[in-house]
């Protein structure tokens, strides 16, 4: 007989599915019943989660939008005006004591009210993009937004280490109307919930996560870390992935020397274009080091849902060191011993997953939080580095030197390590983050 029973509805995104799953399997784990609702487009495989209900709302596919932005709030346009969330939760059997939501799904939370259920939202971000995204209305009215092309470098003093350059510009995206609707929803969300869990640690970000409890203090609503999500759930990445990964890479990680190897990501949506491509391509070339690189479909603008084209001539110049797959088995690739550098977009997920395996980050942030998150890599945890600016290989393969041979990289490695322990302990039997697990059940079958 379970404890109780919850129902979560992630975004049907790799980087919201994935935490969501986790946190899905951390609560079963404790003796909670869960059912999954989940739109058609992006469908989780039930087979995986057999212990899980899982319940496809109707939503007809995902919203023929331009952009994803766009696509996420024509997907709660379409959601509300259907009802298909409140049958889908008003089916559900025992009545589950809360709902838990992605900030930008409004209409879930609406649906939810309706049959007076509670709601939880689960940050699939970090505590200080949560600080961050609630503070729009003061930068813009302290001047710090628009950003002024000559102020790119100015510090955010309200906001510590964040600069200028690291926020996200709603009247820098094609359409700033609706990236101000998406901020003010994730904010109002929040604020409807009843409590917020997030994918985070306490000695991960303490001042932070103090910030947002003493911001949401007076409305009652709980804060909760739970993170790394993906080690606290035995489910691990592999099975969460929406995409098959290619496992001949850890054959080849096998036959490289401890530390050697650069693993390069841009995770699974963050578009780059032909030239940095290109770029980013002989950087790795010439580097003369070894490297992985996940060049998955669509990387490049414009390229669909073909095979992303490699430029000629480059696996023949990185024959023998280099290595490309489609998509890897990201954190079993992170913890293998041949890997000493992870070169990421900076996705929440992608960071944590480097911070959990103690590996140092060289850090190109393409746009959203990947731009705090790269900030706090370089300024707060010292275990990595910006790449910033126009890139060029040569200023790639000198990155890539300095961060896998020189002495900044050897200072990086050490304080990654010590920061791993810092994860590990979170996730101790009596660590930060369990402790935080008890209390949300306790929370949420009280709601
Ligand atoms: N990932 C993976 N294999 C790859 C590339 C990425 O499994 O080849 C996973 C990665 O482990 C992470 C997720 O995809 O869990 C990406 O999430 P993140 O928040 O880093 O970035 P997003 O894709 O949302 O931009």
């Amino acid at each position: 007989m379970a404890r109780g029973h919850v129902a979560l509805f992630p975004l049907p995104f790799q980087g919201h599915l994935s935490p969501a799953l986790q946190l899905a399997d951390a609560l079963h784990g404790r003796g909670l019943a869960i059912t999954i609702l989940h739109t058609t487009f992006n469908a989780p495989d039930p087979a995986i989660h057999p212990e899980f209900g899982f319940v496809a709302v109707a939503d007809g596919g995902m919203p023929d939008a331009k952009d994803g932005i766009g696509k996420i709030l024509a997907m709660n346009d379409d959601m509300e005006a259907s009802g298909c969330v409140r049958d889908a939760l008003a089916a559900l059997e025992p009545r589950p004591a809360c709902l838990v939501i992605d900030t930008s799904l409004p209409a879930a939370q609406k649906a939810a009210a309706e049959l007076g259920m509670p709601t939880v939202v689960l940050h699939t971000g970090s505590a200080a993009a949560i600080r961050l995204f609630r503070s729009y209305a003061m930068l813009h009215d302290k001047g710090y937004l628009p950003a002024q092309e000559h102020e790119l470098d100015k510090p955010v003093k309200e906001l510590a280490p964040i600069r200028v350059s690291d926020l996200f510009d709603p009247s820098k995206y094609p359409n700033p109307e609706m990236a101000n609707r998406l901020l003010d929803t994730a904010t109002e969300v929040t604020d409807n919930s009843s409590g917020v869990v997030i994918n985070t640690f306490e000695a991960l970000e303490s001042p932070e996560l103090e910030a947002i409890r003493s911001e949401l203090a007076a409305s009652g609503v709980g804060i909760f870390a739970i993170g790394p999500l993906h080690k606290l759930s035995t489910i691990g990445g592999a099975s969460s992935s929406l995409l098959e990964a290619d496992r001949s890479c850890i054959e080849w990680l096998d036959a490289q020397a401890a530390g050697s190897v650069l693993y390069v990501s841009f995770g699974s949506v963050a578009p780059v274009s032909r030239e940095d491509f290109e770029e980013v391509a002989w950087g790795l070339a010439n580097s003369g080091r070894p490297f992985l690189w996940v060049v998955r479909r669509g990387l490049v603008v414009g390229s669909g849902a073909e095979d992303t084209e490699l430029p000629e001539g480059f696996e023949r110049a990185a024959e023998g060191r280099g290595k490309v797959v489609r998509w890897a088995p990201q954190q079993e690739v992170l913890g293998h011993r041949a890997v000493g550098g992870f070169w990421t977009h900076s996705g929440w997920n992608s960071t944590l997953e480097g911070i959990y395996e103690g590996v140092p980050m060289l850090c190109r942030p393409l746009f959203g939080d990947q731009l705090a998150n790269g900030r706090y890599v370089e300024e707060v945890w010292r275990t990595g580095a910006l790449l910033v600016g126009k890139l060029e290989q040569c200023k790639v393969e000198q990155a890539i030197a300095r961060f896998m041979e020189g002495e900044d990289g050897a200072a990086m490695r050490e304080r990654a390590k010590e920061l791993q322990v810092k994860a590990m302990e979170a996730l101790s039997s009596a660590g930060s983050t369990q402790l935080a697990v008890d209390k949300l059940i306790d929370h949420m079958l009280s709601l």
